[in-house]
């Protein structure tokens, strides 16, 4: 055996395991949306997979999503695109965020579309590979990509004069809304108005863009007047939705095995710092994920895990490499023994926490624990949410 196979049949480490066919239902989930809102049109769910499809592996992502009806994809970098065609994927991509010194040359040929949220990056794309199409980017308002306003119109007339002249096809127009998770937020209503003016002065510099998009996930779930012709989903596909509005499938779960358990007495000291000590005799687990694996640090004082069917509680500060979990002193409470899968997080309907838990109790967003889990981790892909007989290992 290589060492690759070898790696691939040590079944007993930490485990992520991707739920496809819960991505396939939440892009289906988000289609009917859509639909009964009444959008019309092909291409109206654009899969986002950047980030390796938000830390969940690109290629199986970006097939699920497929499979539930994505008819595209958008990623930030032109080399996220490239990986997409290296892995055999021929649907349109559109890459958004770029240096103007990248290199588009190969864009055009590999149908990569390039949003364009400068003067400068229009010259640039115009001059490296010539008849690309691309996407107008403005700032809606978030002061962070995309064209400012006061500059659109002037984009508008030299991208047209550009398409004119064969340089350029322009395809879409997009924005994007900085507060969409708080569906109440006055800067949404400013954002729609001010995407919808971008749309009339596209049109009035005689730009006949076939997309127009604004909405991610937290819009598309929560205001249809932000749909317009395309949604760009990315939490979305995996089952985070930030707006509250519906409920998604996650589709991760994270297992690792009890290395050890072992019985203390009152008064012993728990891991680095000795930040916690155990007020009664009781039994300690010891679980071999820790913030190399992208469990944040911080959470030591609150996070739970689950094993035997009960909850846990982390204590101690987590290490590198591994956490230490109270078992408790009673095995009738729980039976946990070395050797059996203690759930860090999953879909949540086990009773076992959420990805959403430990962003809760990191102060953070879902988003970030779930691109922030780290390469050595077993990846296995599966159409249902426990680990079973169709497991398939990735990596
Ligand atoms: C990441 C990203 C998205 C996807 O957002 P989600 O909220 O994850 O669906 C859409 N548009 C742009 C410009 C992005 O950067």
């Amino acid at each position: 055996m290589t060492p690759a196979t070898l790696r691939r049949t040590a079944t007993t480490g930490p485990t992520l395991i991707l739920d496809v066919a819960a991505v396939t239902a939440n892009v289906r989930a988000i289609s009917a949306i859509r639909r009964q809102a009444g959008a019309r049109g092909a291409g109206e769910v654009m899969a986002v997979v950047k980030a390796d499809g938000y830390g969940h592996g690109l290629a199986d992502v970006a097939r699920a999503a497929l499979a539930g009806g994505a008819t595209r994809f958008g990623v930030t970098s032109v080399a996220e695109a490239y990986t997409l065609r290296d892995l055999g994927f021929t649907e349109p991509v559109l890459s958004w965020l770029n240096p103007v010194n990248a290199d588009f040359t190969q864009a055009t040929r590999a149908g990569v579309e390039l949003a364009v949220p400068s003067h400068a990056h229009l010259r640039a794309v115009a001059r490296q590979t010539p008849g690309a199409g691309v996407h107008l980017q403005l700032d809606t308002g978030m002061a962070r990509d995309g064209t400012p306003p006061e500059q659109w119109e002037s984009l508008c007339h030299t991208a047209r004069c550009a398409e004119r002249a064969g340089f350029v096809r322009v395809v879409g127009v997009m924005g994007h809304l900085a507060c969409a998770a708080e569906p109440g937020h006055p800067a949404n209503r400013r954002g729609r108005e001010c995407f919808d003016w971008g749309v009339r002065v596209a049109l009035g510099a005689g730009l006949r863009p076939r997309d127009r998009h604004l909405a991610a996930t937290a819009a598309t779930l929560s205001d249809p007047r932000t749909h317009h012709s395309l949604s760009r989903i990315g939490a979305g596909l995996v089952g985070i939705d930030e707006s509250g509005r519906v409920r998604l499938r996650p589709a991760l779960r994270l297992t690792a095995p009890l290395v050890t358990v072992r019985t203390v007495p009152a008064g012993t000291a728990v891991g680095y710092g000795h930040t916690w000590t155990s007020p009664r005799a009781t039994r300690l687990g010891l679980v071999p994920v820790g913030y190399a694996d992208g469990l944040p640090r911080c959470v030591a004082a609150c996070a739970q895990v689950q094993v035997a069917g009960v909850r846990r509680r982390v204590v101690g500060r987590l290490s590198m490499d591994m956490t230490v979990i109270d078992l408790g002193p009673d095995p009738a409470a729980c039976s946990a023994r070395a050797g059996d899968v203690v759930t860090l997080f999953g879909p949540g309907d086990g009773g076992e926490p959420t990805a959403a838990d430990w962003a809760r109790w990191a102060g953070t967003l879902e988003h970030e624990i779930v691109t922030g889990l780290g390469p050595r981790l077993r990846r296995v892909v599966t159409t249902h949410t426990g680990p079973g007989p169709d497991e398939r290992a990735t990596r």
